[in-house]
């Protein structure tokens, strides 16, 4: 039995009964502790009050926009957003991932995907407040360590340039988490530089050609169509 500080509190905001009734049975199964708003203003207000851990968040909500009330948590709260999009236009996760959130799902998903997210998120952010990221990225026969700045192919070292490793770098931060252009952008060509998501593709060309056993089917440096890229 995880002791009550141990559990994770996820507050869920969401209007939608259905998605509603299979969060909530998903999460507390999982022994999330849960609390559910369906607006706008009465999540952000409820997460004033309780400080979750996470938060999961309904981009079409009846009140204010989601896209705002990602502003307006990031304004105070480090907690993890993720964003449940029911959406299809690409603009309005980006436009979420951009203005803070974390990541995002797009339904319908599976449980297994929701409870993968929601992990990935809480190592992050455990990570974030103690300091204690691991420089090293392992995952098949791929392994990045960044405080030795190499890159390993089944054991062998892959020459990078530095505008590469920089690329690299900065998924690897976020490995398991989606980047946007715009984020890979500032991080590795600045702030001026945002909208020049070219830059972006022909470097994770280059990228996915040295450090992919198959370029054109990557395993590792995955797209998320209209929104950016992930490490996995
Ligand atoms: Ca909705």
């Amino acid at each position: 039995m995880i002791g009550e500080e141990q559990t994770p509190s996820v507050l869920l905001i969401e209007d939608d009964h259905q998605m509603l009734r299979f969060l909530k049975a998903l999460l507390r199964s999982s022994e999330y502790r849960l609390r559910c708003e369906a607006t706008g203003e009465a999540g952000i207000a409820a997460a004033a009050a309780m400080r979750p851990d996470i938060v999961l968040l309904d981009l079409g909500l009846p009140d204010i926009d989601g896209h705002l009330v990602v502003e307006r948590l990031r304004a105070w709260s480090l907690a993890p957003v993720i964003v449940i999009s029911a959406r299809e236009g690409d603009d309005d996760k980006v436009g979420a991932l951009d203005r803070g959130a974390d990541d995002y799902l797009t339904k319908p998903f599976s449980s297994t995907e929701l409870l993968a997210r929601v992990r990935v998120a809480l190592r992050h952010a455990r990570q974030r407040a103690t300091g204690a990221q691991s420089p090293v990225f392992e995952s098949g026969d791929l392994r990045v360590d960044l405080a030795r700045h190499e890159a390993l192919r089944a054991g062998v070292k892959i020459q990078l340039t530095p505008v590469e490793f920089r690329v690299l770098a900065a998924l690897v931060r976020e490995a398991g988490r989606v980047l946007t252009h715009r984020q890979i952008l500032r991080e590795v060509w600045g702030p001026g530089s945002v909208e020049q998501t070219h830059y972006v593709r022909v470097y994770m060309g280059h990228l996915r050609r040295k450090l992919e056993r198959d370029p054109a089917r990557p395993q590792h440096l995955l797209t998320e169509p209209g929104v950016g890229y992930r490490l996995q």
